[in-house]
């Protein structure tokens, strides 16, 4: 039977940054990706946090465009401008293939058309059986470490997964649909130097967010809805909506082409536990996803490198490494994702709540910067900052009745 130090399920930013970051270091490295060319299939708007590409040594000519605006709309339409970074947007196809690339050029294998199937425990080790697409059998290989980095369709049931399960984790799925807009001349000259952001409810009442981030050569234009929900529904949402982004930013532009694609993404709570005997699970099938805007790739990526130190860190020992893992997930993230979700719970039970917030974020430059910042990074001085911010918005919902 194969056999590998670190096996890694899925070979997206989280699963190709573990792979590139263990493999660097010496440990033999093994990626299983269900798709025949890695990132062809990922629906994104991939927008990138300031950064990014210094934070994780990428090359900057994956960005398409750098983004100093953000643009938060409310359920009025009424537009706020916070000043961002700037941001960035590239798209998955170029993100995940230059990350696997990068870690295949320090040794890790990537082996696509490998489609995960079950894992038990055995001997200390974890044996993981996959379907080989492309020989059309199914292959055994243990690992001392596996790294679970599947997106948001892992739902890690049943008895092996142990204490990794988790019971809601369907309630945190939304369901979401976007179009890549080919334009026959350029949208408005601020389309390219903006992600906008919309927060307003739906036909039936549902919270819907919305985007529009630009690239090269097309506008990413999309929405999310928490739930299941009817597709003809969803079309006709975001029918609506493109229109409207239409009318400010491309109103005398010919459409060339539309590329509709549609996936889950996750906006619940982290998993409350991310490993457990050498099986670490990391980005959004850890639930590392931010539930006010959707950013994942960054706490992806982020939860790659940590799973690539524990396992280096911690070489003979799985559960030492599991401990490893989950607390630097933890102490980096896990307080900020929480409190994300209860935010948007919070905004979306009233939702003028959105306007009042964005209002707030757009003429306190600090507070969006403060908030941009991991726990982690936070001085006692900002912690006090966003505590003031934190009672200014609630005596302001509470006049407005928000
Ligand atoms: C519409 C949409 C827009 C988004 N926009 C943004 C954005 O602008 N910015 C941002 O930061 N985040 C965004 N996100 C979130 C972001 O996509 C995720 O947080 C990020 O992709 C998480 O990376 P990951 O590596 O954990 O998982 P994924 O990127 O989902 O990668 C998982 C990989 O695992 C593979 N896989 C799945 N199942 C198996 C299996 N059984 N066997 C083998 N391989 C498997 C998949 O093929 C895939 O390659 C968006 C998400 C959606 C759906």
């Amino acid at each position: 039977m194969e056999s590998v130090d670190f096996l890694v399920v899925g070979c997206g930013p989280a699963g190709a940054t573990a792979a590139r970051e263990a493999a660097r270091r010496g440990v033999a490295t093994l990626v299983l990706e269900r798709d025949s060319v890695v990132g062809c299939k990922r629906v994104c708007a991939a927008g990138l946090r300031p950064g990014f590409c210094e934070t994780f040594d990428l090359p900057r000519s994956i960005v398409h465009c750098d983004t100093p605006r953000l643009a938060l709309f409310d359920a009025d339409a009424i537009e706020y401008e916070v000043a961002f970074g700037p941001g960035h947007t590239t798209t998955r196809e170029e993100l995940d293939s230059v990350l696997a690339d990068l870690a295949a050029h320090e040794g890790a294998e990537v082996r696509t058309r490998a489609l995960f199937r079950t894992l038990r425990r055995e001997n200390g080790r974890t044996l993981v059986e996959y379907a080989d697409r492309a020989a059309g059998v199914r292959r055994r290989v243990t690992a001392r470490f596996v790294f679970f980095a599947c997106g948001a369709t892992a739902q890690l049931e049943g008895a092996s997964f142990g204490a990794l399960a988790m019971a809601d984790w369907r309630e945190g799925l939304l369901t979401t649909l976007q179009y890549r807009v080919y334009l026959d001349r350029a949208a408005a000259e601020i389309a390219y130097r903006t992600l906008e952001l919309h927060y307003y409810l739906a036909r039936d009442g549902r919270q819907i967010v919305a985007w529009m981030f630009p690239k090269r050569d097309h506008l990413a234009i999309g929405l999310g809805v928490m739930g299941k929900i009817d597709a003809a529904l969803l079309r006709t949402e975001l029918d609506s909506f493109t229109q409207r982004v239409r009318s400010r930013l491309y109103p005398n532009s010919g459409v060339r082409a539309v590329k509709t694609e549609g996936h889950l993404l996750y906006g619940g709570m982290p998993r409350p536990c991310a490993a457990e005997g050498g099986v670490l699970v990391g980005g959004t099938a850890a639930g590392f996803v931010d539930a006010t805007n959707g950013e994942g790739i960054f706490e992806a990526a982020m939860s790659g490198r940590f799973a690539a130190d524990a396992v280096v860190s911690a070489r003979n020992d799985a559960q030492r490494a599991s401990e490893r893992y989950a607390s630097a997930t933890g102490r980096r993230f896990r307080r900020r994702l929480l409190h994300r979700v209860q935010i948007m719970r919070y905004l979306e039970r009233r939702p003028r709540r959105f306007g009042q917030l964005f209002e707030q974020l757009a003429r306190t430059p600090r507070l969006a910067e403060v908030l941009l910042k991991e726990d982690c990074e936070r001085t006692m001085i900002d912690r006090l900052y966003l505590y003031q911010q934190a009672l200014r918005f609630g005596a302001r919902t509470i006049a407005g009745r928000g």
